[in-house]
């Protein structure tokens, strides 16, 4: 049995990946396949696919999500994509601050605080990433990492502006490496999260905050991560691009929260 607080997100982040047509295929079989997931479901798409997989999905249970964004709502900022473009395109979730674009595009945690800001601004539902690295882990550093990024990302707000947020839990050894997270090590960091965000806005936005768990999750995996208290979702990525994988994740069976 889930939180009756917390439904469950599973949402699907297809990076740069696939043409128009294999997105609209994709798509069709997302919506179809998931219909009786007990979880919400999303895709986050290349906003080239934007607005043809909003179409595909147009009146159906599954969201779509951007994967970026930059925060200013216009103007001359040659290769971004505001909040505004993104609802306007038919978004509904955006991906901030993944390890990925931290990584390779220098985003920082005051950008994350800023592109947060944006989103919620245009009503947008905002996955928030933190983790740390494999260096980080084994230099005792994960708790560190977790709190400054969670806390930088996150500061600034009225406890009711953020009641949308969700964060999403993904260790940067495990993105696309094959190496899941252990439940054991995913609750341990959850926990944590809940924690500090019930030191920033309080224990109500603690207790029905979600956090997803993101890394290398699979069809073999995700039933047992889902079974942690904490854990409230996934974040999906190689897996996500496969319907009948993405289709498993989002009807994970959990007999009842440990
Ligand atoms: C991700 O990109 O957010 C991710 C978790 O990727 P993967 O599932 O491939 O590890």
């Amino acid at each position: 049995m889930t939180s009756p607080v917390r439904r469950p997100l599973i949402a699907g982040n297809w990076k740069m990946h696939l043409t128009l047509a294999q997105s609209v295929e994709l798509a069709k079989a997302v919506r179809e396949s998931t219909k009786d997931s007990p979880a919400e479901v999303a895709v986050c798409v290349p906003f080239t696919a934007l607005t043809v997989v909003a179409e595909v999905l147009k009146g159906s249970h599954v969201r779509l999500g951007g994967q970026d964004l930059y925060w200013e709502p216009q103007g001359a900022f040659t290769g971004e994509v505001s909040a505004a473009q993104l609802a306007d395109a038919g978004a509904t979730h955006v991906i901030i601050g993944h390890s990925e674009r931290r990584r390779l595009f220098g985003d920082t945690d005051e950008w994350v605080n800023k592109k947060l800001k944006a989103a919620l601004a245009a009503k947008l539902v905002p996955i928030v990433c933190v983790g740390e690295t494999l260096d980080e882990r084994q230099s005792n550093k994960t708790f560190r990492v977790l709190e400054t990024q969670l806390a930088g990302g996150l500061k600034g707000f009225a406890p009711a502006d953020v009641s949308a947020v969700v964060v999403a839990y993904e260790p940067v050894w495990a993105i696309g490496t094959g190496v899941t997270a252990t439940p054991a090590q995913a609750q341990e960091a959850h926990s944590f999260l809940r924690q500090q965000a019930g030191k920033l806005y309080g224990e109500g936005f603690a207790a029905g905050l979600r956090i997803l768990y993101g890394g290398s999750v699979t069809p073999e995996t995700v039933d047992n991560l889902m079974a942690q208290p904490d854990l409230d979702g996934a974040l999906v990525g190689g897996a996500s691009l496969k319907a009948a994988a993405f289709m498993r994740i989002a009807r994970f069976q959990v007999a009842a929260k440990a």
